[in-house]
């Protein structure tokens, strides 16, 4: 019989029956390893109402209280990360070593958040006039959103989880269909931390799902990461209806190789950052801009490190790139290539030929791909893939291959690969990009710094975790209060100033 995922609400596995349902497919086989119920609008109702119901007292619940729980749930997470990554790779794929590094990064989050106390400290002025103190609290928002993508089934709820429950808030968490197992993994996790039912919901399902929290006046934020088009529609719906919207999006990451650069180390990084999670990933490296003389050199690099990249299953301790996430996926992304001949570029590595891995010609595979002489106008440059498709284009100058990274509509991350200190200043000031690497592929900002990028890659005023998490899971009141002393007195009709 084939095993059922199903939604998490008010602390147990939701019992009803569901309307409608998804397969949950095992990447390396190309079989169905589940069936995940999907929430109608009555379902969202139970999910927020639950979170709704948890709210009042958990805001109430001592900072050192809910600390404890952050802390009870670091500990576990830590303690079974490797089950938890086993979770990840089998819905997703990606081998388990590197979904034992999204943990990590996680982890990092959950840290994080420990601090809570010292993090939500308002100010306090004495006397800003004559016996009268002026402080700032930080409040939670109410019950909040989170929407997150397949490929981070693990670590992108948990960028927003735990700060908003340490902030107070209470939570329905709406993960991928594709990967849903993590997310239920987190929530049990969380309850066996002590943390109250209905504080963190888990509501399964598609857009159904996501529309009904979007509407619903009990949400008042919204944390969301996916693709571009759907966080622009995420942003423009939540906010119509009231709701404090961060919407991530999707990104095309360039990585600007100069003359000067270690040609190993840059090529190393390409193919690592190009491939990592077999380039699903909204921080892979999709474009290299090699800029003159090095192309020749690099792009034989490359090519000559992806000869050496090992395929498998997830589960195999030897693979190092995995299976695409569905045969839907794999389709798509196997068209851009396709497409990237018709339109002249050259093809030097073709991953189309991978097609049985492990003796598994179902799995949804496809090997790393590498283009020379790509131009922007092709839309294997203009589009996401997100797959494992690596793009060279070459520019003659610094500031050619600058214009290219700033004319790109998407400003997630990049990184510039250069032994000249001044370089890479100038382009950590001139790059419009949210995240820098200087010789670093993957800027992945940590936890306590706050990871967002700029353009179609966010929608919204607040990056996601660290201080800006934060900032956007809490309302700021200032209170002007004072106490009554012999010296007051008297009737007063001006504005209140300091005299
Ligand atoms: P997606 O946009 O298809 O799905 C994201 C979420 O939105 C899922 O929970 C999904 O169920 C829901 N959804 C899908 N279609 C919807 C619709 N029409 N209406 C309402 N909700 C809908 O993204 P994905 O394929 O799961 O993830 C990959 C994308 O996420 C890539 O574009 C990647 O760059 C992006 N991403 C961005 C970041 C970032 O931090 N900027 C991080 C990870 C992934």
């Amino acid at each position: 019989m084939t095993n059922r995922i199903s939604h998490w609400i008010e602390g147990k596995t939701w019992s009803g029956v569901a309307d409608r349902g998804g397969d949950v497919f095992d990447p390396a086989t190309g079989e169905v390893r589940a069936r995940v119920d999907f929430a109608g609008v009555q379902e969202v109702m139970e999910a927020v109402a639950a979170a709704r119901r948890a709210l009042p007292a958990w805001r109430n619940t001592s900072l050192a209280a809910r600390g404890r729980v952050l802390f009870a749930f670091r500990e576990l997470l830590a303690a079974r990360k490797h089950e938890l990554a086993r979770i990840v790779s089998s819905e997703h794929g990606k081998v388990e070593s590197d979904a034992a590094g999204e943990v990590a990064r996680a982890v990092e989050n959950v840290e994080f958040a420990c601090g809570a106390p010292q993090l939500l400290k308002g100010g306090f002025s004495e006397n800003a006039s004559t016996g009268v103190d002026v402080y700032s609290l930080a409040q939670p928002l109410g019950v909040v959103g989170v929407i997150s993508p397949f490929n981070f089934p693990a670590m992108v709820p948990l960028w927003f989880v735990p700060n908003a429950i340490a902030c107070g808030n209470t939570v329905v968490l709406k993960p991928s269909e594709k990967d849903p197992s993590a997310a239920n993994f987190i929530a049990a996790l969380f309850a066996e931390a002590g943390l109250p039912d209905g504080v963190l919901n888990v509501l399964h399902g598609d857009k159904v799902a996501v529309d009904g929290l979007l509407e619903h006046p009990d949400v008042k934020a919204i944390s969301f990461v996916g693709s571009t088009p759907i966080a622009r529609y995420v942003y423009e719906t939540g906010t119509r209806h009231g709701k404090r919207v961060q919407a991530l999006g999707g990104a095309k990451n360039h990585m600007v190789v100069l003359p000067d650069a270690d040609l190993d180390l840059a090529a190393d990084a390409a193919v690592s950052a190009g491939f990592g999670s077999a380039g699903e990933r909204c921080m892979a490296v999709s474009v290299v801009v090699a800029v003159d003389p090095v192309g020749d050199e690099l792009v034989a690099k490359i090519a000559e490190r992806i000869s050496k990249l090992k395929v498998g299953a997830g589960a195999d301790p030897e693979s190092e790139m995995g299976p695409l996430v569905t045969a839907a996926h794999r389709a798509k992304v196997e068209s851009y290539v396709d497409a990237g001949l018709a339109a002249g570029a050259e093809l030097v590595v073709d991953g189309r030929e991978v097609r049985t891995v492990s003796g598994e010609p179902g799995g949804f595979w496809l090997g790393p791909t590498l283009f020379d002489r790509v131009s922007p106008d092709m839309s294997i440059y203009t589009d996401e893939i997100f797959g494992p498709v690596l793009s060279v284009l070459r520019s003659a100058t610094y500031d050619d291959a600058l214009s290219v990274v700033n004319a790109n509509p998407y400003g997630n991350g990049t990184a510039i690969f250069t032994n000249d200190g001044g370089a890479s200043r100038r382009f950590q000031h001139e790059v419009e990009v949210g995240m820098v690497g200087v010789n670093v592929p993957i800027p992945v900002p940590v936890g306590y710094y706050s990871f967002g990028g700029w353009k179609d890659s966010l929608f919204g005023d607040s990056h996601a975790y660290g201080p800006e998490g934060f900032h956007f899971f809490t309302r700021t009141k200032v209170v002007t209060s004072r106490w009554l002393d012999p010296s007051h007195g008297g009737v007063n009709l001006g504005f209140p100033r300091n005299t």
